[in-house]
């Protein structure tokens, strides 16, 4: 995990390299001043364990550029999370929320934890240890952090109080995925998946004239996913496979994303739907003849191996880095596919997060509903602004949807960076 997250801080200095130097043309040194982080703050975090024993957990907050505004990313707690992983997942949020159209920079926090391994009351003090740690670089107006990978709501009410604790400011905007009671928004629930339909049918306007009726496969059907069908179906289109780790299935009429759901929940996977044409593997799922194809569960499911074999004419990712770069470039610009690109397609969590964020600065004015439509317009927006840049700024036979994306949140970037003198 070491070298692979140290692989990651080199992935993600390739993307930004490609975008600075080859599309938008700028030189080696504004490179240099986008790579680095602005600061990153080691904590170490003594815990005292149930068996009386202490215990010491390292965790950072690496925020690495504010040109936008304040730092935002999650914290993740993971066994393997590595001060370069955190680096490298920073300068990914930065172009994340460059590309949302949000006055945001990007942050991001790790703590190297087993969270599984530890009762509630050893979590609560990890978590308020943690924020101990980081509590003078972080606020509304300076650093507002989040729920990532296993860190929850619960984990943000306890964080958001020990920052009370330490300043004396109840301030319900250092945080968002908090608690509905604590200044949460429910909506939070459907925001990744909402947002990917939305993508979608604002790139199948683009392409066809509209979704409905269109065939979709979606692969993953977690929270990602499950609400990527429901509200595709909701717009009109078909969903005709879905799959979850255990396999998937196939209706050339259509599958009711909510019947699935039930009984994915009581059975525990798709598979025993038993009103399904039939049971197809994973594999099988991606090459399907579909017209829109959803990875929304893992990394690395569309490679050099099964590219050929792809038959859909627009993928929408949900899940994160689903399409390796070979098969990016080769489905992009060999077989004309579009690919909506993961830093586009999943961003409705941190545009959901803004808008609690907002809602709370403003004394909770913002309803479930508005905080719906307000999302939906943003992804358009973002959708049409990546859209317009790939094809009036680069050339869309040469080069991806994906570069059109980077290429834009990082010029965002620069551009701030200069009217502030940085650059
Ligand atoms: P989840 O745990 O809720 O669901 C994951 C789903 O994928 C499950 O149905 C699981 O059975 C399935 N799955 C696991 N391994 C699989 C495999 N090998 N083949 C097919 N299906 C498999 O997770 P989620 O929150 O829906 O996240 C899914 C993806 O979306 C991840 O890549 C995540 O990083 C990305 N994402 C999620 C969010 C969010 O807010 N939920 C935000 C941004 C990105």
């Amino acid at each position: 995990m070491a070298q692979d997250s140290t692989r990651l801080l080199v992935e993600a200095e390739k993307i930004l390299r490609r975008a600075v130097i080859d599309l938008l043309g700028y030189d080696e040194d504004t490179f240099e001043a986008l790579r680095h982080p602005e600061r990153v703050i080691q904590v170490k975090i003594p815990v005292r364990m149930d068996n009386g024993k202490v215990k010491v957990f390292i965790g950072w907050r690496s925020e690495h550029n504010s040109a936008l505004g304040p730092y935002k990313g999650g914290i993740r707690y993971h066994p393997e999370t590595t001060k370069e992983e955190v680096i490298a997942l920073s300068m990914m949020m930065t172009w994340k929320n460059a590309l949302a159209g949000l006055p945001y920079g990007g942050g991001k926090g790790g703590v190297r934890v087993d969270p599984h391994a530890l009762s509630p009351r050893e979590l609560e003090e990890l978590s308020r240890g943690f924020i101990r740690g980081i509590y003078k670089y972080i606020g509304p107006d300076k650093d507002i952090p989040a729920p990532d990978v296993y860190t929850n709501p619960q984990i943000m009410a306890w964080m958001m109080d020990e920052y009370y604790r330490l300043t004396g400011d109840n301030a319900f905007a250092m945080i968002t995925g908090k608690p509905k009671i604590l200044g949460g928004m429910e909506t939070r629930i459907i925001a990744t998946g909402f947002g990917t339909a939305v993508a979608a049918r604002e790139t199948a306007k683009r392409l066809w004239g509209g979704i409905e009726g269109k065939k979709v496969a979606v692969q993953g059907y977690g929270n990602a996913g499950y609400y990527a069908a429901k509200f595709l179906h909701e717009m009109g289109a078909i969903i005709v496979a879905v799959s979850d780790s255990k396999g998937g299935i196939y209706s050339s009429k259509g599958l009711n994303p909510d019947e699935v759901l039930e009984v994915k929940k009581k059975t525990g996977s798709v598979i025993n739907y038993d009103k399904a044409e039939k049971k197809i593997t994973n594999e099988e799922l991606l090459e399907l003849d579909v017209d829109v194809l959803v990875p929304a569960a893992i990394e690395d499911v569309i490679t050099e191996e099964n590219m050929d074999k792809i038959k859909a004419k627009l993928i929408v990712e949900a899940a994160n880095g689903p399409t390796t770069a070979e098969a990016d470039v080769y489905l992009s610009t060999k077989k004309g596919v579009v690919i909506v690109p993961d830093i586009l397609a999943n961003a409705g969590g941190v545009i959901m997060s803004h808008i609690e964020w907002m809602n709370n600065r403003m004394g909770g004015y913002i309803s479930e509903e508005e905080a719906k439509r307000r999302l939906e317009q943003k992804m358009a927006e973002n959708v049409a602004a990546v859209w317009d840049f790939w094809h009036k700024e680069l050339d869309p036979k040469k080069h991806t949807m994906r570069d059109a994306a980077y290429a834009l949140a990082v010029k965002r970037v620069i551009e701030a960076m200069k009217l502030r003198g940085w650059l």
